[in-house]
């Protein structure tokens, strides 16, 4: 049997054969006559001359095959609605939702903007841009005028789809007004847009000229059969924003082949799913988990995908597992967040389901405390893979790979790096760290197929951004510190500019951040860097507690305040203490679970927190302002 060493050292030594070999998991049109094209770094051209079409990699040759195998469930709590899409149903949808779009212009290379909640029209649309060789540029829909005006203006899309509204936690986040706002503050005004009424929110302006109703078009296409049309392996599928937690959303441009061939392979190596069994990522589709898992990558594989909109905890915390029995889930992706989340509450509603279908449960996005890990991993009794990745490279860096090998798995770590990634941790001179040593991972390129092919309408900021680490070598910079250690375990230590430097030290985030939660009574714990005059920065840390009981009183508070100082001090050193430690009751995420450090700090700091639209719970601003009025 292969180890994972192996496996990772062919995919590095000889590309062309390893990815050759890949490239045979999907259809293609015209078969390339290179697999790398690597004279123009860092700039990386896989497959070339190789034409093949997303949507018919994802639909079109299973629909062929098994046109009646459920490919698509759409759930939602917040409507009450379950739908089920066959391979055959959904190649129906896609035609109807592309003829709609010929209709309106839409063709080769253009942009189309979907800003949209999490309902089925939002994938046949993505798929239909696919199936047009029209690039999708997909906007969360949690996303306020201002965001999505920097992205109208980014993209210059000459359609943009949407919906009345979005609906969360029972209640409707007018969509449309949202969008409206955004396009009277954009420079360039889309010449149409489709909307999708869902009748949540009656009564929505229609702009004459511009705004078509989607159901009324569709109706006029029901037979519509619209061929593929075919790209060669560089072209552009989409464009998707970095979430902008450390700045300016950088616009990720996402070639066809690559990815293709890229996602196919995770499901065999990473996630072991099959063609015919169910994938349920939790993930939403503005996101990049979204577009490679609740997407292109089940589909892609054969696989039947679950969409589903609504909270884990609606109608009651049980209702993931509920969904899992029911369609027998065989993969399950969500974010550390949700693990989190659920851990608040009675195991009982995981347990009163059957599980037995569920093989893995994969979690990204941010960082994975062991203390929630090994808490899922015990619960579910399966083992629950911590896999970490960026909008950048649309698929894992560092992941287990039981489809590999089946490694031991180890909390607080996402394992090992994923074939075809060159990863080191570097010191900041650009040399290659020691094992247990402190770096910066890095990449060296070529990038795999499937990451950014460039920036956006940028090739000069992708380079620049990424690539200008060090003066030599050239390596793409993941802006995120690590540490291999001795066993070839790796870890994730937070982003380089979330360092806190006090007094000349520099303290990572997450550490102290590792350090808070190992105490028993603190559930999550958000540590920022806070400007002193003495020091330069002290660390100050906003902790959520398990148990209200443990701040009952003042005297309990300060009790607990002064534990977790004692804590952070035995694991790390004085140095590392935090000059306060406020005690709250949620801290502010966005709603793909990120902590929005830059508004915390910023806060702190007695700045203007910045973009909040995409915060999961205003009550958490309101409670750190409370926090830091009262006790600062
Ligand atoms: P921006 O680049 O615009 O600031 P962002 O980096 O938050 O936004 P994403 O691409 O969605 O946008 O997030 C990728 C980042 O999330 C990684 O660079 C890393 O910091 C963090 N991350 C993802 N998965 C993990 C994981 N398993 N463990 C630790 N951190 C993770
Ligand atoms: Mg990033």
């Amino acid at each position: 049997m292969t180890t994972i060493q192996e496996f990772h050292k062919k995919s590095i030594e000889q590309p062309d054969a390893f990815w050759g070999e890949e490239a045979k998991s999907i259809d293609w049109h015209k078969p390339f006559t290179q697999v790398l094209d690597y004279s123009r770094p860092p700039f990386a051209k896989w497959f070339v001359g190789g034409e093949t079409n997303l949507c018919y990699n994802a639909v079109d040759r299973h629909a062929a095959k098994r046109p009646n195998d459920r490919a698509l469930v759409f759930i939602s709590t917040e409507t009450d609605q379950e739908i089920v899409y066959s391979f055959a149903d959904l190649k129906q949808e896609v035609m109807r939702m592309a003829a709609v779009m010929q209709s309106l212009g839409v063709g080769k290379g253009d942009r189309v903007l979907v800003y949209m909640p999490m309902i089925a029209e939002a994938m046949f649309a993505m798929l239909a841009c696919a199936r047009i060789g029209a690039i999708h540029s997909v906007v969360f829909g949690g996303f306020a005028s201002g965001s999505l005006a920097t992205r109208i203006d980014d993209a210059t899309p000459k359609l943009v789809v949407s919906s009345d509204a979005g609906m969360r936690a029972g209640k409707a986040v007018p969509y449309k007004d949202l969008l409206d706002e955004a396009i009277s503050l954009a420079e360039h005004k889309p010449s149409k847009v489709l909307m999708v009424d869902r009748g949540l929110d009656k009564g929505f302006n229609k702009v004459e000229g511009r705004d078509v109703d989607y159901a009324t078009l569709r109706a006029q296409f029901m037979d519509a059969d619209v061929p593929v049309t075919w790209l060669e392996s560089s072209e552009p599928s989409y464009i998707l924003y970095t979430s902008g937690t450390t700045g300016k959303p950088k616009g990720v441009q996402r070639d066809t082949g690559g990815y293709a061939v890229a996602l196919a392979s995770t499901l065999k190596y990473i996630f072991c799913g099959n063609e015919g069994e169910t994938y349920f990522a939790t993930s939403d589709i503005g996101w990049v988990v979204g577009h490679s898992y609740i997407i292109y990558g089940p589909l892609i594989g054969g696989m039947c995908t679950i969409m589903y909109e609504g909270t884990p905890l609606r109608p009651d915390p049980g209702i993931w597992w509920q969904i899992v029995e029911k369609y027998k889930v065989n993969v399950m992706f969500s974010a550390p967040t949700a693990a989190r989340v659920l851990k608040k509450h009675d195991p009982a509603y995981m347990h009163k389901y059957d599980l037995s279908s569920l093989k893995h449960l994969f979690l990204a996005g941010e960082p994975l405390d062991q203390p929630t890990h090994e808490w899922i991993m015990g619960e579910l009794g399966l083992p629950v893979i911590d896999n970490y990745w960026q909008t950048e490279t649309g698929w894992p860096i560092l992941s287990a790979m039981p489809g590999v090998e089946k490694t031991e798995i180890r909390f607080g770590t996402p394992s090992f790096p994923v074939y075809g990634y060159n990863l080191r941790i570097f010191r900041e001179d650009g040399t290659i760290c020691d094992p247990d040593e402190k770096g910066i991972v890095g990449i060296v390129p070529p990038l795999p197929p499937g990451c950014l092919s460039t920036v956006w309408g940028d090739d000069a900021r992708f380079v620049s951004t990424y690539f200008s680490l060090f003066r030599e070598p050239q390596v793409y910079s993941s802006f995120d510190w690590g540490i291999k250690d001795k066993d070839g375990y790796h870890y994730i230590l937070g982003r380089t500019d979330d360092v806190i430097n006090v007094a000349g030290h520099r303290l990572g985030t997450r550490e102290i951040e590792e350090a808070i939660q190992g105490h028993s009574a603190i559930a999550e714990v958000a540590v920022v860097g806070v400007a002193d005059q003495l020091k330069g920065q002290m660390p100050m840390a906003f902790a959520v507690v398990k148990n209200a009981d443990h701040i009952a009183t003042p005297e309990l508070v300060a009790a607990l305040e002064k534990a977790v100082m004692k804590k952070v001090d035995e694991s790390l050193g004085a140095i590392a203490r935090p000059s306060r430690v406020h005690f709250v009751t949620v801290l502010p995420k966005t709603r793909s679970g990120k902590l929005l450090r830059r508004s915390i700090q910023a806060l702190a700091e007695g700045r203007d927190p910045g973009d909040l639209t995409t915060i999961e719970d205003p009550k958490a601003l309101e409670q750190l302002q409370l926090a830091l009025g009262s006790k600062t």
